[in-house]
């Protein structure tokens, strides 16, 4: 463990990227590539970690999640082309949108590209591309930068060379688990976020001796548990 960063819980986990980076950058312990779970990683902050410190994040970005792309029945975001000088898009029925206008969602900046009413109502492929009955459909997208960042992530987490690269990141879940288990990292024995976090970094360091202590002994390693259910099922099948 190389940083430690103690937060009060409403925080979400993923809004400490940007203050772990910057740590990292004063202590010059900067990595060239960061592999991080869905709750840490979004376009912006991808494109934030590569311009302001050269890191690659490393993770998967949520899926599409309109209804469209969830049911795989309409026309999910990836069908609609997008001309970015003109700020249109063409869906897949050929129709262009009115230019793009600038819209905020939960404090992030989007594109929102809606189609003609009378394109739409008289498109036969109205029903799964809109729930609506009478309006036309719109899509909202991120502004160009981040919105082919998660497009590119989007296509590259789906190849197998990206998921064997990132597989290595479920050795994270077996630290975890030592500080849980051996070191009650769960629980906070002190009040106040100084405190705590004082907790937190000897709980690291003692992660890291004992660590540091089972390489140089050669400790073998412990086994991966499995559940009784997996138990009898591979007794099973074998
Ligand atoms: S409903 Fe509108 S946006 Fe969807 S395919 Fe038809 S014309 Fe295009």
């Amino acid at each position: 463990m190389v940083h430690v960063a103690t937060t009060i819980a409403p925080v979400q986990d993923g809004q400490l990227t940007e203050q772990i980076h910057d740590d990292l950058a004063q202590t010059a312990l900067v990595p060239t590539e960061h592999l991080v779970d869905a709750a840490y990683i979004t376009p912006a902050r991808v494109q934030r970690a590569q311009q302001a410190h050269g890191i690659t994040l490393l993770g998967p970005i949520v899926a599409d999640h309109s209804q469209q792309a969830k049911s795989g029945k309409g026309f999910g975001k990836s069908a609609f082309t997008i001309d970015w000088d003109l700020r249109q898009a063409t869906c897949p029925r050929g129709k262009t949108s009115t230019p793009a206008r600038t819209l905020r969602i939960k404090g992030h900046e989007y594109l929102q590209f809606r189609f003609a009413k009378a394109d739409c109502l008289a498109c036969p492929d109205r029903h799964p591309c809109t729930a609506s009955a009478t309006r036309p459909r719109s899509i909202a997208l991120l502004p160009r930068p981040l919105h082919e960042i998660q497009v590119q992530n989007r296509l590259d987490q789906k190849t197998e060379q990206w998921q064997r690269r990132y597989a290595i990141r479920a050795g994270i879940e077996a630290t975890l688990s030592q500080a849980v288990r051996s070191n009650g990292l769960r629980r906070t024995r002190y009040r106040g976020l100084a405190k705590t976090h004082v907790q937190h970094v000897l709980t690291a360091i003692a992660c890291n001796l004992t660590r540091t202590a089972d390489w140089i002994a050669e400790t073998p390693r412990g086994r991966t548990r499995s559940s009784r259910f997996h138990t009898l099922c591979t007794a099973a099948v074998g």
